[in-house]
């Protein structure tokens, strides 16, 4: 007897761009028939004409970090609960653990999704004592980051670098592109959170094409809406269909939020900023302490400003018209940038993929459900080089996630982040049940999933 099938599924078909009504036989974690289904298998899931989608691919995510020698996956679990089936975690430079330690860990006890990871510079660079993230690293720091690259590497496959040059401004363009060489695949992928945002955006934008030209890796632009929906996305798209043109193979992903969240100390508020975005003090939200949920004053903010430099603020400066623009560009997929520290953190966590196929989708009509499906499922998965995820067809991975088209939305917001979103009925890793009815069920069928983008190099 077969594991299970999925009868009265509503299940999108990217080739002809429709959805056709079909049931799904899976046995042993795959697809292994689409149509009508009348055998008796262990298990049955009605889908009652919802749709059955590909299991959403997060391709911009952050790993959780270790506690005390164990992996709690708190944002692996919200990601799961939105119907994250994979994510590309170790973004924006940043890694919490050696590759190994994190790999083998999953390999034993599994993960809420599967994973892909990339090596994250900014790690990599503090690993070997390059802790002044002002200064370049020296000869000897860079010969041992490429040493850790190529050992780690070959063993658990990454997809590539991720480079956060806003938070280690000392990482110059000539370190990265010698970090670039030493990964085996030839079509490395070096993800970006880009070195300054708004009016310097372009700029920033410029740099990363000039290291892809440089060492021939593939671009993926990080949380392109908090880097440039403030006031310059069309002239960063703009930038950047150029040099699709003249032939680097360029992609970005981006959060379907109009705020992003940071510490109230950080340089990103200094002198001139409000100027720059067009904002005031009331487009900041106090998240923490004294002011708790509460907009800014000018006396407010250089109070927490000075006093609490630690605490995280909202800032909604960013332009959700311009978020939506560059959702409008082919080579813009969703991606959550999902953080959670101590259980706060901003709603996008939690919330991206509901958020767009319940708003931009459904109520706004921004996207066409297809649109937006592609955006999280087929066209991470080609990025990724996942050939047997993304899509639902006889022989590919059965992760899945079903969902009602007239209900999702994200319920998450700034004041309670980690809210799960309604209207997923279920989601599948690997053939099995992970999510019924917006509980967790199975929080360990995730495995890691090595890059197979083997090079010459
Ligand atoms: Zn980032």
């Amino acid at each position: 007897m077969k594991d299970l099938k999925i009868v009265n599924a509503n299940i999108p078909c990217f080739e002809t761009k429709s959805f056709k009504q079909a049931d799904i036989l899976v046995d042993h974690g795959t697809i292994v028939k689409i149509g009508s289904v009348s055998e008796d298998t262990a298990n049955t899931i009605d889908a009652g004409g919802k749709i059955v989608s590909p299991g959403f691919i997060d391709i911009h995510a952050h790993e959780d970090p270790v506690h005390a020698g164990q992996y709690k996956f708190f944002n692996a679990n919200r990601e799961l609960l939105m119907g994250v089936t994979t994510k590309v975690a170790g973004n924006c430079g940043i890694n919490y653990d050696n590759l190994p330690d994190f790999c083998e860990n999953i390999e034993k006890g599994g993960s809420p999704t599967n994973y892909m990871m990339f090596m994250g510079q900014n790690y990599l660079r503090e690993r070997v004592g390059a802790s002044d993230r002002y200064r370049p690293a020296t000869k000897a720091q860079m010969e041992h980051m490429k040493q850790i690259i190529r050992e780690e590497g070959r063993q658990w496959s990454p997809a590539g670098l991720s480079c956060g040059f806003e938070y280690a401004p000392g990482a110059t363009e000539e370190e990265t592109i010698e970090l670039l060489s030493a990964f085996a695949n030839e079509d490395c992928l070096m993800s970006v959170h880009y070195r300054e945002d708004s009016e310097n955006g372009v700029k920033s934008i410029e740099e990363v094409l000039r290291i892809s030209r440089a060492s021939g890796c593939r671009v993926q632009f990080s949380h392109i809406g908090s880097c440039s929906a403030l006031g310059y996305m069309k002239e960063s798209l703009l930038v950047i269909d150029k040099a699709i043109e003249e032939g680097i193979d360029i992609m970005a992903d981006c959060y379907p939020y109009a705020a992003f969240c940071t510490g109230i100390g950080t340089a990103v508020f200094d002198e001139g900023c409000f100027e720059k975005w067009g904002k005031t003090y009331e487009d900041i939200l106090v998240t923490a302490g004294t002011y708790k949920n509460q907009r800014c004053t000018k006396e407010i903010f250089e109070k927490v400003r000075r006093e609490t430099p630690d605490i995280n603020v909202v800032a909604f400066v960013m332009n959700e018209e311009e978020v939506i623009e560059a959702y409008r560009k082919p080579y813009v997929m969703a991606g959550s940038d999902s953080i959670f520290v101590n259980g706060g953190g901003h709603p996008r966590g939690a919330g991206t993929f509901p958020r767009i196929l319940g708003r931009y989708v459904r109520q706004q009509g921004a996207l066409t459900l297809m649109e937006a499906l592609e955006k999280m499922t087929i066209l991470p998965a080609k990025r990724m080089g996942l050939a047997s995820k993304g899509e639902i067809k006889e022989g590919l991975d059965a992760d899945l996630v079903i969902f009602d088209e007239n209900t999702i939305i994200d319920k998450a917001d700034f004041e309670n982040p980690a809210e799960p979103p309604d209207g997923i009925d279920f989601v599948l890793i690997n053939g099995q049940i992970a999510v019924k009815g917006q509980k967790i069920v199975n929080g360990r069928l995730g495995t890691y999933i090595k890059s197979k983008k083997e090079g010459k190099k």
